[in-house]
């Protein structure tokens, strides 16, 4: 079957395009890109769209595996998918699923709404090894066995290692370094929440860093609005331009809200954290359960952290020209966050990558189309060493079409998983997934590996 898209604009950051081309597909991947309209036995008319490598999420926390009945969750993929992300990556901050080996191995038996890659989560590595108090550094003994297992995932095809150093204070400089010494061998990357944020965040940055040059491995640092986003992204940024500058490969990811959304027993509400917000409790809203929508007073904040630690919370606290200014940097790439707990959590899961061009780029101006698309294909492909993002003769057609004039994010606080508008068709591996906001196919996703295996 070959599937044309005529009259549309291409535009292809990784491969300076910016042009009226027309587009074949055929078995999976694109088999011709001309100036002539093209002959297929689908031709789709993509008069006044743009033609856009599929969306890349690399920071995405995955739907469940249910390995008693063989089958995914899979609520958070068809949101993506809704907003033309393409691939997604699993397994960040430290946490997921238990066996991302296993997972990736089902992926691509059962495949997925979109393709998916998946990083070693450092607590799962922890928890295999029965190293469950988070706040104790773990022994000699069990790093070592951590990084055994870490090899058997990397080699599963796992694309680097994820850290939640905020949800393990326990961890020591040794274990984040001997676990990520294991990524170098495997070509791959660490990203980390980071320890601390706010008036903490350089120091807490520092430390992760550290691992980054000692080993010469690349660094992502997770969601920095959530982070920095409180004043002290200017010099956030700087100091990344200046570790760059020595040589450090260094980038990090933002959504494009001035809100975070953590479960209420995180330990990021551990004592002191109405301080270094410098907020009140009211700041924090309930995202589901009995009380969602509601703010929180003093007296709920301690009844549901102790009745209900898994509560899902939406945390008002970031200032919002920190996240634009993150998000414009050059070295900041858009990133989702996804979290969806029992269809409810916070709409950058439905919203992020059509809110970068409708309200970043067609109503702020705050980049350029191309500028934006580059930081949601090209930059997060190449922090993962996979080969996706562009659009080439030969390139797997993963494909996101949409009008540059109406996309849109719809979701919001109260209706978190809205769909967004604007997008006209999604292709995954070459089949065509979305059309006007429907789903048509919902397994062409498959397993992603990094390059080098
Ligand atoms: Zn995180």
């Amino acid at each position: 079957l070959r599937i044309v898209i005529n009259n549309g604009t291409l535009i292809d950051p990784g491969n300076n395009v910016n042009a009226k081309l027309n587009l074949a597909v055929e078995n999976g991947i694109v088999s011709e890109i001309a100036a002539h309209p093209l002959k297929g036995d689908v031709e789709l008319d993509a008069e006044g769209l743009v033609v856009a490598p599929g969306f890349i999420d690399l920071h995405i926390h995955e739907g469940a595996y249910i390995p008693e009945e063989d089958r995914f969750d899979t609520t958070i993929f068809e949101c993506l998918l809704r907003m033309g992300v393409t691939t997604a990556v699993g397994g960040n901050c430290g946490i997921g699923t238990e066996d991302p080996g296993q997972y990736l191995a089902a992926v691509n038996q059962h495949g997925l709404p979109i393709n998916l890659g998946m990083l070693v989560p450092h607590e799962t590595l922890r928890l295999q090894v029965d190293e469950t108090n988070r706040y104790l550094p773990a022994p000699d003994n069990m790093i070592s066995k951590m990084q055994e297992l870490a090899d058997i995932y990397l080699s599963a095809g796992c694309l680097g290692i994820s850290f939640g150093i905020r949800y393990i204070p326990g961890i020591s400089h040794k274990e984040l370094l001997e676990i990520s010494r294991v990524v170098k061998k495997h070509h791959g990357f660490i990203a980390a929440h980071l320890r601390d944020d706010a008036d903490q965040v350089m120091a807490a940055a520092a430390e992760f860093i550290e691992i980054g040059k000692v080993l010469q491995i690349p660094v992502q640092v997770s969601h920095i609005g959530s982070m920095a986003g409180f004043g002290q992204m200017r010099e956030f940024l700087d100091m990344m331009d200046h570790q760059a500058a020595s040589g450090l490969d260094i980038t990090a990811d933002c959504y494009p809200y001035d809100a975070f959304s953590t479960f209420i027993g995180a330990t990021t509400y551990d004592d002191g954290f109405i301080e270094r917000y410098g907020i009140g409790y009211d700041a924090i809203e309930v995202a589901e359960g009995p009380y969602r929508g509601h703010r929180l007073t003093e007296a709920l904040f301690h009844e549901l952290r102790k009745s209900s630690p898994r509560v899902l919370t939406i945390a008002h606290v970031m200032k919002e020209p920190e996240i634009t200014m993150a998000m414009k940097h050059p070295r900041v790439m858009a990133a989702s966050d996804g979290l969806i707990n029992d269809r409810q959590g916070h709409p950058r899961v439905a919203g992020t990558f059509p809110r970068m061009i409708g309200e970043y780029v067609r109503e702020r101006k705050l980049m350029t189309l191309s500028q934006a698309i580059e930081k949601m294909t090209v930059m997060p492909a190449r922090r993962l060493g996979i080969r996706k993002g562009t659009l080439e003769t030969g390139a797997d057609a993963d494909l996101t079409v949409f009008n540059p004039h109406m996309i849109k994010d719809k979701a919001t606080f109260r209706d978190p998983l809205a769909p967004p508008q604007g997008i006209k068709w999604t292709f995954i591996n070459g089949r065509l997934a979305l059309q006007d906001g429907e789903l048509l196919v919902s397994n062409a996703g498959k397993g992603i590996r990094p390059v080098s295996t």
